[in-house]
């Protein structure tokens, strides 16, 4: 395992984990942007979304059960929340290990901010 995700799963780097389960992981963005920002990550090294295989369906269903589950925690389930998945250059994607943004806790506004 070579990512800084698959690093924070080995715990051989820090992170705010917020939870764990066979599939999965979970911890707080370290440069949050919005009150709530929690990365939620299967745990096998998919890079991409254009990377995933018909295995990793039930790692993938679980992302968002897990989003779902800590979206109550935190509070924001009522008011509701936004989940991102970047991939490659144009969506954004800066780590390359497939991961759901779990953003929430203000109004988080048009999806896209308008760029030409
Ligand atoms: P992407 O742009 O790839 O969809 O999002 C990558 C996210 O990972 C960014 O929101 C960034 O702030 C976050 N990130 C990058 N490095 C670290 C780190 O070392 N720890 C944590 N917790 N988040 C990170």
């Amino acid at each position: 395992m070579s990512s800084l995700f698959a690093k924070i799963i080995a715990r051989e780097i820090p992170a705010d984990i917020v939870y764990e389960d066979d599939l999965t992981l979970a911890f707080r963005d370290i440069a949050p942007q919005a009150p709530v920002h929690i990365l939620i990550i299967p745990k096998r090294e998919i890079a991409t979304v254009n990377d995933v295989m018909p295995a990793d369906e039930a790692a993938l269903g679980r992302l968002l059960r897990v989003a779902a589950k800590l979206a109550a925690s935190e509070g924001i389930a009522q008011d509701g929340y936004r989940l991102i998945v970047n991939c490659n250059e144009h969506g954004g994607q800066e780590v390359f290990h497939l991961h759901l943004h779990l953003l929430g806790g203000r109004n988080l506004g048009p999806m896209l901010a308008r760029q030409t």
